[in-house]
């Protein structure tokens, strides 16, 4: 067991030794955040997709569709896209930045030692990882794992729009500081700051909470990631295993 899952079990035994019945609806919660106008300058629009059947065969049809993709310079250096991969119809969605070495090497997101973490905690909610769906902002490896340009970011956000409208999620937790930028339209905004605090994408919550990868090297951001995936739990109406 996990010193991660260690802390979840810990903190469930303190939650039900205190008696708590039911998870509390944090109250700490922001008022929307003002989306700024996208930057359509930036955006061309897709290639004409022939989005038919069901939820599963479209993302499929996208899929296939990001591997052909040229949009921004990422796709110059990338093994595999990285489409992203889970439940077709998933009440609950999770967005990371985009794919690191092993995710490039398999094509599929959240692999490596982040998506480790990333399972234990989708698992310490009461979910499988075939639960949910899981996607990045970019879809293809950054080198070096840098952090995307705002240009890609932009270039390959309408197959993320296509996915969301896809399989319509009841709550988006968006993974660190560069999907909460892109889907709140804030460029400035940051992590530490706006984690927990809800806003809207379209008509869909967004819960924003820390990357994984952040939590391998701060162990101290464990606790309120945990009370930010509480409140996902929360507003999804379930309970903790
Ligand atoms: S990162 Fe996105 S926009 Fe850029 S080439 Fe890959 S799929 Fe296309």
């Amino acid at each position: 067991m996990s010193t991660w899952y260690q802390q979840l079990s810990h903190q469930l035994e303190i939650d039900r030794d205190l008696g708590v019945q039911f998870i509390q609806r944090d109250t700490n919660v922001a008022a929307p955040v003002e989306q700024e106008d996208p930057d359509l300058s930036k955006q061309q629009p897709l290639p004409g997709l022939e989005l038919s059947g069901s939820a599963a065969e479209q993302l499929e049809t996208i899929a296939t569709a990001v591997a052909a993709c040229t949009r921004c310079g990422l796709c110059e250096k990338r093994k595999n896209s990285v489409p992203g991969e889970g439940h077709a119809e998933a009440e609950l969605m999770f967005i990371g930045e985009g794919p690191g070495a092993d995710e490039d090497r398999q094509g599929r997101p959240f692999v490596g030692a982040a998506g480790q973490l990333l399972d234990k905690m989708i698992n310490a909610m009461g979910f499988e990882r075939s639960d949910v769906y899981i996607a990045n902002i970019v879809k293809c490896r950054p080198p070096g794992n840098r952090t995307p340009e705002e240009d890609e970011a932009a270039a390959c956000m309408p197959w993320l729009e296509q996915q969301i409208n896809i399989i319509q999620p009841k709550i988006i937790c968006t993974l660190g500081n560069t999907p909460l930028r892109a889907l709140s339209g804030n460029p400035k905004a940051g992590i530490t700051r706006m984690r927990g605090k809800e806003f809207m994408w379209q008509d869909i919550p967004v819960i924003p909470t820390f990357h994984p990868s952040y939590l391998l090297r701060n162990a101290e951001a464990k606790k309120p990631c945990w009370e930010d995936l509480k409140l996902v739990v929360s507003k999804l109406g379930r309970e903790l295993p």
